[in-house]
């Protein structure tokens, strides 16, 4: 199974940002040491990011005029470095949403940009990677209903912000109820969590919020966002799921993801351990829970 990466195109961050640019890195090696086939994903062109948001956004992003308060809002200051790592993002998901299609699964070592909306851009996301890939597939005629499963620890308001009208798009968000973003736009589906719900409770509300949305989505392509930042040391996560119980969900979502029939993009999303180490321990046994379901899939052809 081949995989998406966009590691080499860095930009600059200020001292003390908490974006965690060494994590795409690190996991690219690992993955590489496990086996895995890795591609550079290339940037998509900026009609493809203009038929999902907003052009006036597209346009103060491509030339670097976003206003003093829509820069503080993404967390991230500008640069044309990063407006390039932001498009090859997204087409790692586009590339991942066709395999997922011709061969079941697919995944992106990256994307899971969830907070950009329409019209915003916000919360370390430029562009929404996953509405553009499934725009893409429409474009296309590969796919039309689809369901967004987003187990970031964060509420994925753009992601619902962008499909809130879209009557074949179920979105699903399953996050920290004292986690940012303090002001939500609803999912078709929000699951609020105490802080320090751990892996049992996660698991079954988990279990029974998939059992309204698969049904209700009647999806060909799901996306699943399997940030890491649920976990119990993560500095921007309220919850506190282990790696053993992060395994169990992405598994959970894999396998019922899969027995609908529907064709799986997996994304990376957020994770932002004090330790780097720990969110790419948590993200590479996310890829191996895909790569070994892709491994039974072709074994049975
Ligand atoms: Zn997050």
């Amino acid at each position: 199974m081949i995989v998406w990466t966009h590691d080499r195109w860095r930009f600059p961050l200020p001292e003390h940002n908490r974006f965690p640019i060494e994590k795409y890195t690190l996991l690219r090696e690992r993955v590489e040491a496990d086996g895995v086939e890795i591609l550079e994903a290339e940037p998509v062109p900026w009609a493809w990011l203009e038929a999902v948001h907003d052009p006036a956004l597209i346009e103060r992003i491509r030339s670097g005029s976003l206003s003093v308060r829509e820069e503080r809002g993404l967390g991230i200051p500008w640069s044309e470095a990063l407006v390039e790592r932001g498009r090859r993002s997204v087409g790692g998901t586009v590339a991942a949403a066709g395999l997922a299609l011709e061969q079941g699964l697919g995944m992106n070592l990256g994307g899971g940009t969830h907070h950009a909306g329409r019209a915003f851009a916000r919360g370390y996301c430029l562009f929404n990677d996953v509405a553009v890939a499934l725009d893409r597939m429409r474009a296309e005629g590969r796919a039309r209903r689809a369901l967004v499963v987003d187990c970031d620890v964060h509420q994925g308001d753009g992601t619902a912000d962008l499909f809130g009208s879209d009557p074949d798009c179920f979105t699903l968000s399953l996050h920290g109820a004292r986690n940012y973003p303090f002001k939500r736009i609803p999912s078709d589906l929000d699951v609020d969590l105490e802080s320090g719900t751990g892996d049992a409770a996660y698991l079954a509300a988990l279990a029974d919020a998939l059992d309204v949305a698969i049904p209700r989505a009647g999806a060909e392509l799901a996306f699943y966002l399997a940030g890491a930042d649920p976990w119990h040391g993560d500095r921007l996560g309220r919850l506190a799921l282990t790696k053993e119980g992060l395994l169990a969900r992405d598994e959970l979502v894999l396998d019922r993801l899969r027995a609908t029939g529907a064709a799986v993009c997996v994304v990376l999303a957020g994770g932002y351990a004090k330790d780097v180490g720990d969110t790419v321990d948590i993200n590479a046994s996310t890829v191996r829970a895909v790569t070994s379901r892709s491994v039974a899939l072709r074994d049975c052809r």
